[in-house]
């Protein structure tokens, strides 16, 4: 795979492949830009070797052309971030895409329309993705969000391309998760909560051979517990899912690895803020109780492990932390990840929840690595080679 470092873009046009698929609140402007800043180092650095900047972003998931869903809401916010001129383009195919991208000189930037008005985007259709090649010179692909999809403008295009490598920060979510699945430094500690082990499972399986440590908390513990012979109350669990935590257990006895379930919760009558609240054994949960958080001792077990740890990934929250009744368990947790990496571990941490909890405490700037790809990051843990990624090696 070819380095952004490794390409000449001067005088070239060339096609980036942003997430720009950012959230807006009820009167129409973007509530969170982070994925649009994150796309700005790799803009700028094309830009600085006299580059121009093609970008194409999906938005939502439309059926077809919507006002509501146009891209060109987002050129206020990108002009104002690059604190220069940019265009926008109507279409993102076509004859007239296609004349005014050949206008381009070096530092211009253009904004195509939604990718998704065409349902050959998703669809990975050759022909689409071969129009949107016409484009330009050179393929970037920055959108690590979108990797584990194969869609046309995220996979399928790059066979058109001899130029083209993935952008600044597509490269260093690749690198960030190779640190960890290849040759880690030892001892690796991986931290796995969230409500559903079934969205997990194949998380956890493939990790038995990177890591030392498994720590397993948040809802999800509740059906390993139960596996066990432990009582849990009325604490979330998935009968169907019992075999399979199992299957886990055993082999990572096979595997030496060293799995580390909560030994006790914070308990609640109710799932709110306002139900009464105990400490409880995590084996001896009655009835009409649930576990909504990891207890204190499970803490202190916890965070003995992880401040030995050189390597640390951690997906998923210890408990229900968007509650302040039960936000204390994820929060020890985000504070022992901050010092390790403080001591010089290599922290990852990625997969929706644990980004928010790990803001919430505003602990983000004191991790290695915060990853921006949700289902990616997962499948990327799973193992699986992601066709985005896949696309710009061939
Ligand atoms: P996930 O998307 O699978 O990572 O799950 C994240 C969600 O799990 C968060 O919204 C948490 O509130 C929830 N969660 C964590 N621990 C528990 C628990 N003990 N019981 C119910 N939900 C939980």
């Amino acid at each position: 795979m070819k380095s952004i470092k490794n390409i000449s873009f001067s005088g070239k046009k060339v096609f980036i492949r942003v997430d720009f698929n950012v959230p807006f609140s009820s009167s129409g402007k973007i509530s969170d830009n982070s994925r649009i800043v994150a796309a700005l180092p790799t803009i700028k650095y094309i830009l600085s070797k006299n580059g121009s900047c093609i970008l194409a972003s999906h938005l939502g998931r439309p059926n077809g052309k919507t006002t509501e869903l146009s891209l060109k809401k987002l050129v206020p916010e990108l002009e104002r971030l690059l604190d220069q001129n940019v265009s926008f383009v109507e279409d993102c195919v076509g004859e007239k895409t296609e004349k005014i991208c050949s206008k381009l000189d070096p530092g211009q930037v253009v904004l195509l329309e939604n990718l998704r008005f065409y349902n050959e985007e998703t669809k990975a259709d050759y022909k689409f993705a071969k129009n949107l090649s016409k484009l330009s010179d050179i393929y970037v692909n920055d959108a690590y969000g979108t990797t584990h999809r194969e869609h046309a403008s995220t996979a399928t295009i790059a066979q058109f391309f001899t130029d083209k490598c993935p952008g600044l920060l597509l490269e260093k979510e690749i690198n960030s998760l190779k640190k960890l699945m290849d040759n880690p430094e030892k001892p690796v500690t991986a931290i796995i909560g969230g409500a559903k082990v079934s969205s997990k499972i194949s998380v956890i399986s493939n990790m038995l051979d990177v890591v030392d440590n498994l720590l397993i908390g948040g809802g999800m513990a509740y059906t390993f517990i139960k596996k066990k012979g432990g009582s849990i109350g009325d604490s979330i669990f998935e009968e169907e899912r019992l075999k399979d935590c199992g299957k886990i257990l055993d082999v990572a006895k096979t595997k030496k690895v060293n799995i580390f379930l909560p030994s006790d919760v914070i308990a609640s009558n109710k799932f709110s803020n306002t139900g009464t609240k105990k400490v409880l054994n995590i084996q001896e949960i009655p009835l009409g109780w649930q576990g909504l958080d990891i207890g204190p001792d499970t803490i202190d077990k916890f965070k003995k492990v992880i401040q030995k740890s050189k390597t640390i990934l951690w997906n998923g929250p210890m408990g229900v932390f968007e509650m302040s009744s039960f936000d204390k368990g994820t929060h020890a947790i985000a504070k022992a990840v901050a010092e390790s990496t403080r001591n010089g571990a290599f922290s990852l941490i990625g997969g929706g929840d644990s980004v928010a909890a790990i803001k919430k405490f505003n602990l983000q700037d004191q991790v290695s690595f915060i990853s921006t790809g949700g289902g990616a990051m997962l499948e990327g843990l799973e193992g699986k080679t992601l066709p985005g990624i896949k696309a710009l090696s061939e």
